[in-house]
């Protein structure tokens, strides 16, 4: 018996998902996993918890979990369906990965999906729970997948020892085939319950010019075009990321300001600071105050470490945080931004990291005689459902992470998002009436949109999902039954490199010749828990692991955030448009070879290779401020040196995060290693690089000449070289690890480093 409130009553039933009730809960009685499908706002978040609730599901001790890709969503639901329900936090709660509100009373409980695989490796049968609900599944988050497949087989399980549970996974698209027809997944496949959408019509606007950089500005004209001239109704901007978002909603501030009688809007402002943005502020005034501003650990969110996409759950960066908020300008100068006082615009900020009781703002009717305006990332998609939107802003871009297939490393970067996604956006605007969408990129942009968004599983490297997934303990990942898997020969490299690296045990050695069988179920090692735990793909985050050896984490860090960046040197030879460029060139080499002999030191550094070209830049750079000056008249990318030094404090972080004894920190004044930390330095490139393995080919080998000067790999037949702008290119050493090859006029090895034939195993 639940005790709604008249107004919740009335609003329930307008909701398309209450007509299905009776078809969900005969499902759900009949099935032990059903799929439910239906447009954002229908209230299937809301209600679906609160149909089982009713059903009696939460009763006998046994609870009715909810699990969300996003914190925000997980948060913020809890607290709309304890209100609906008239129930206490304590009975419907949330839990995030550091806070929740969850008590033994708990009968509802929202979380995210990183949170329930945490619990998976408590509790591998849930006994806690009666039901799941896997929420916007069609996000495809990595976590969202593998609960999915691991879910198939606990349902089952529990029904097999006499404790059922009921599996029900709900998605705002009808793309459901890959949970649906997937044998491996279910046998049975479970039946698909759509809920009518009750949408208004939307018209489509597009651009004639795609903004290639300044999409901000533009979103910016278009809603002050759109509020100025077009009649009444929410306007909903989407943009990519935290700092833009906070951004537009100044711009718009200036723009129309608005004052009730006791809230002035830098006050509103104010109250709308999280405390992220009091970091931001804070760090944006130590920019002006000091111009080469000391590396603030921080100001630096980590790279998610074991989270899939944007702001999930087990990581600390998300999509409204990629790091770069300090590059944002201030453009409270602008001429056109003068004050139109006459039109009130109630402007509200709506992202991921954003306090509760500010995100709560967007749901609540604007003040009387205002235009609500929420400024918002990807959240608003299907995430959360705003009331009262007419027109939507899209700048069709979506921030994402990525990972580098070659250097391993994962960012977040701006790109055009999938034309599901934008029709997603687009709907946005027609919940309560008729409405528009502003697109702010033309039609044949639109056009070249991909249709969906890709399952994160297949843009991930694997082995960096296979060590995560053992240190879930799931053994043998390639019986998995993922939604969409990763190919077989990728799980299967990655196991093998796994296994080398040490964070997997061996395989016991079976089989006639006594060769290690590809077991593909090794289990993890504590050393591969703690990798497991580092922001980097595997080789790179066992090189932290061993740093610890001689004071060297400092020179470890540096490194690996240095070869994690693609090229930290220009490319100056580029072909020059005038012989006054072309002179210019000339001398810039120069210095730039010039500079790569110095930072290559000498004697035992100069065995470090490249390597130690590296960190030699980096350390140069550190120490004169890492301006764009020192990089230009260096030869280094000065975007390259930025990222290193971002990448460096957040290293650091996750090392302290797992060795605190340690406590290393980022040093802008770092002396070079001595000739004991070089040699260390050398092992513990060899320990992460140990398959990059080359040799020199021996003069009496020297059958083919293609072969002078050439290296073997175990697993190139041809040859191998040193690029001659290497550290080692004359020293020519008989033992090599590299980073990778490259092909380009030869095969070329990049980020080359002397080994010692004693120390190969
Ligand atoms: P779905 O999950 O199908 O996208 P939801 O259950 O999230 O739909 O939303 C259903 C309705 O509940 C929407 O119209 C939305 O505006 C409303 N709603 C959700 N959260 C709140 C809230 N915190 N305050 C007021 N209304 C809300
Ligand atoms: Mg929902």
């Amino acid at each position: 018996p639940v005790d709604r409130s008249p107004e919740i009553q009335e609003a329930r039933l307008k909701l398309p998902v209450l007509a299905e009730e009776q078809v969900i809960m005969e499902a759900v009685r009949e099935n032990p996993g059903i799929v439910i499908c239906g447009e954002t706002g229908s209230g299937k978040t809301t209600q679906v918890p609160q149909f089982l609730y009713e059903a009696g599901y939460a009763s006998d001790g046994q609870i009715i979990g909810i699990t969300e890709p996003r914190r925000v969503a997980a948060v913020s639901m809890s607290h709309r369906v304890a209100k609906e329900m008239n129930l206490p936090p304590q009975v419907v709660s949330y839990q995030i990965r550091y806070e929740g509100n969850v008590t033994s009373d708990t009968k509802i409980k929202f979380m995210t999906d990183g949170v329930l695989l945490k619990e998976i490796q408590k509790d591998f049968l849930l006994r806690r729970y009666r039901v799941i609900i896997i929420d916007e599944a069609h996000e495809r988050s990595v976590y969202t997948d593998i609960l999915i497949g691991l879910l198939s087989r606990i349902v089952p399980l529990r029904n097999k020892k006499g404790m059922p549970m009921k599996l029900l996974i709900m998605s705002a698209t009808l793309r459901v085939e890959d949970f649906t027809d997937n044998q491996r997944l279910f046998r049975t496949p479970p039946p698909v319950i759509k809920v009518d959408s009750r949408q208004f019509p939307v018209t489509i606007h597009f651009n004639k010019r795609t903004p290639m950089e300044d999409y901000t500005g533009e979103a910016f004209h278009k809603t002050c075009k759109i509020h100025r001239m077009l009649p009444p109704g929410g306007i909903l901007v989407f943009l990519t990321g935290q700092a833009e978002v906070h951004n537009l909603c100044r711009r718009l501030r200036n723009a129309f300001p608005f004052r009730k009688n006791n809230t002035t809007a830098a006050e509103d402002e104010d109250a709308d600071t999280s405390e992220a943005m009091r970091k931001f502020k804070k760090a944006k005034q130590k920019k002006k105050a000091v111009s080469l501003p000391r590396i603030d650990l921080d100001n630096y969110s980590a790279l998610p470490v074991d989270e899939g996409d944007e702001d999930r759950e087990a990581g600390i960066g998300d999509e409204e945080d990629g790091g770069s908020d300090l590059d944002i300008g201030d453009d409270l100068a602008d001429s056109e931004e003068k004050a139109d006082p006459s039109i009130p615009l109630y402007v509200l900020p709506l992202y991921s990291l954003l306090a509760p009781e500010q995100q709560a703002k967007v749901f609540r009717p604007p003040p009387p005689g205002t235009r609500l305006c929420v400024v918002a990332t990807n959240v608003a998609e299907t995430s959360l459902t705003i009331p009262g939107i007419k027109y939507v802003v899209d700048c069709g871009r979506v921030k994402k992470r990525f990972y580098d297939r070659v250097t391993g490393v994962s960012s977040f970067k701006v790109t055009w998002t999938s034309q599901a996604s934008a029709n997603q956006r687009a709907g946005r605007a027609g919940r309560t009436e008729p409405g528009h969408c502003y697109r702010l990129y033309s039609s044949a942009v639109f056009g070249d949109f991909s249709l969906f968004s890709e399952a994160e599983i297949t843009r991930r490297p694997v082995e960096d999902l296979v060590l995560q997934m053992k240190d879930l303990n799931i053994d043998k990942v390639v019986n998995f039954p993922f939604p969409t898997p990763p190919s077989t020969e990728a799980l299967v490299a990655a196991e093998q490199l796994l296994v080398s690296l040490g964070a997997l045990e061996e395989p016991p050695r079976t089989g006639r010749n006594g060769y290690a069988q590809a077991s593909l179920s090794c289990p993890i090692t504590p050393l591969g828990r703690a990798m497991a735990s580092f922001p980097v793909t595997p080789r790179y985050a066992k090189m932290l692991a061993l740093g610890k050896q001689q004071d060297c984490l400092p020179y470890v860090i540096a490194v690996v955030a240095a070869m994690t960046v693609r090229e930290i040197f220009e490319d100056l030879d580029r072909p020059a448009r005038s012989e006054e460029e072309s002179t210019k060139l000339t001398q810039r080499r120069a210095r730039m070879t010039q500079m790569r002999r110095l930072w290559a030191g000498q004697g035992a550094a100069l065995q470090l290779g490249d390597l130690m070209v590296l960190l030699g830049a980096v350390g140069a750079c550190e120490f004169a401020g890492c301006t764009p000056k020192f990089c230009e008249d260096n030869g280094l990318r000065y975007k390259a040196m930025v990222e290193i030094r971002k990448l460096r404090g957040q290293l650091t972080n996750a090392v302290n995060a797992v060795c605190p004894e340690v406590g290393v920190f980022v040093d802008p004044k770092m002396t070079p290693p001595t000739e004991h930390q070089v040699v260390c330095l050398r092992q513990i490139v060899l320990a992460g690089l140990g398959d990059h393995l080359a040799r020199r080919v021996q003069a009496e080998d020297l059958l083919d000449p293609k072969w002078k000067n050439g290296y073997k790999t175990p697993l190139m037949d041809d040859p191998v070289f040193i690029h001659p702008n290497s550290a080692l290119f004359k020293t020519l050493p008989e033992f090599v690890v590299y980073q990778e090859v490259m092909e380009t006029t030869k095969m070329y090895m990049r980020g080359v480093s002397a080994v010692e034939a004693e120390w190969i195993p």
